[in-house]
């Protein structure tokens, strides 16, 4: 069967789930017999739906008691959910798997950021798009208030 043309689709509507990029890792690579010399890469989306966005800030949001945020668990699942593969092996040389018990119990902090960074610098217009659409925390400003107010992202947003 032929392969059909791509469809192009309106970006602040639809992601491409297919559109990817490779970050190397920071680091030389320690997996047995370091097959990945110099490096080891990561391949990652570079587009997220809302879906997908919503979970990443639900993530490190407890809501029922006060609100609460975990930048680090929203984070681990920023990484979880965009990468779409890794080189990174285990200690008997098998693929380690994307998963955020994985990112977030045992991946290491400078790997961690080195990501985290990477895909936040690529999706960082798809954010500001998808952040102004969510809704907003309790107590904060009603839905006919100004958009250049810079308090509506606290809760959601990413610190880096
Ligand atoms: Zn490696």
């Amino acid at each position: 069967m032929a392969t059909a043309p791509p469809i192009p689709v309106p970006i602040r509507r639809f992601a491409d789930p297919d559109a990817v990029d490779t970050v190397e890792l920071p680091g030389p690579c320690s997996c047995p017999g370091s097959p990945h010399d110099p490096h080891d890469t990561a391949v990652y989306r570079t587009q997220l739906g809302g879906g997908e966005r919503q979970s990443i800030a639900t993530a490190g949001s407890i809501n029922g008691f006060g609100s609460y945020y975990d930048h680090e668990a929203a984070e681990s699942q920023l990484i979880a959910v965009a990468l779409r593969s890794w080189t990174l092996q285990n200690a008997k040389g098998e693929p380690m798997p994307i998963t955020f018990d994985v990112v977030h119990r045992r991946l290491d902090a400078a790997t961690r950021k080195a990501l985290s960074d990477t895909i936040n610098d690529a999706h960082q217009d798809q954010l500001r798009a998808e952040m102004a659409m969510l809704p907003k925390a309790p107590g904060a400003r009603s839905p006919g208030s100004s958009r250049v107010n810079g308090s509506r992202r606290r809760s959601t947003r990413a610190r880096k």
